[in-house]
């Protein structure tokens, strides 16, 4: 049995009224005591494998419709993953020798961005720091990884401050392409802020690296603190 998302059915059992219909944002399931909508679906359409997407209650039949399923085994719609990297930080690992690889970070996980596949074993986490109120900041860090400078930095809007920014941006994309040869595993953490052209930076060398990593920086530390900040 398939109930589309017009349909509106009420069934009594075990003396619990239950409505089923409507989907996403005109959810009007009503679910009995001690169930879970996916479990009243199940009872319903009891072949259909049914997910709830954590984010929004949409409820999806797995075997029609496609979920993604988090790091964390929360289920997630097609639309909420796909959302997410909007939002989602960047991660740059550049590695001593070696080609840069770049990584997204959204609410559901760690994707290697090429492909968007997961990887769970990145070494990768992404927290949200609450500061006041509503607001509130991404951290992401990198496991082994310490963070040798953080500021923030904006695109090339042609004005004082982003010319500012540009010494860091252009220093990072050289470390990025290779143009730059660096003889450390290096981090740089790219993440979103409340501000849609500002963006928060960490750069982040190999733990074991760290003291080595700042003597190579050697004037170069100013530059790029002052750039970030
Ligand atoms: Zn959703």
């Amino acid at each position: 049995m398939i109930i589309t998302p017009q349909e509106k059915l009420t069934v009594t059992y075990e003396g619990d009224e239950i409505i089923f219909g409507g989907r996403y944002n005109e959810q009007t399931f009503a679910v009995g005591e001690g169930w879970t909508q996916a479990e009243v679906l199940d009872f319903v359409v009891n072949d259909a494998r049914i997910e709830v997407c954590a984010d929004c209650d949409w409820v999806a039949d797995a075997d029609r419709e496609s979920v993604e399923f988090a790091s964390n085994g929360d289920v997630a719609c097609q639309g909420c993953f796909d959302n997410a990297f909007n939002y989602a930080s960047t991660v740059w690992l550049v590695p001593a020798h070696g080609e840069s690889e770049r990584f997204l970070v959204t609410d559901y996980g760690v994707y290697e961005a090429e492909y968007l596949e997961r990887v769970d074993a990145a070494g990768i986490e992404r927290g949200y720091v609450h500061s006041s109120g509503w607001r509130g900041y991404f951290e992401t860090r990198v496991d082994g990884y310490t963070e040798v400078t953080a500021g923030w930095t904006t695109g090339d809007w042609g004005d004082a401050i982003s010319e500012r920014k540009q010494s860091f941006n252009e220093w990072a994309q050289a470390l990025i392409e290779g143009e730059q040869e660096c003889p450390f595993d290096v981090a740089i953490v790219f993440d979103p802020t409340s501000n849609v052209f500002s963006t928060a930076i960490g750069v982040w060398v190999d733990t074991r690296q760290a003291e080595d990593f700042d003597a190579w920086l050697n004037g170069h530390r100013d530059v790029l603190e002052e750039a970030l900040a």
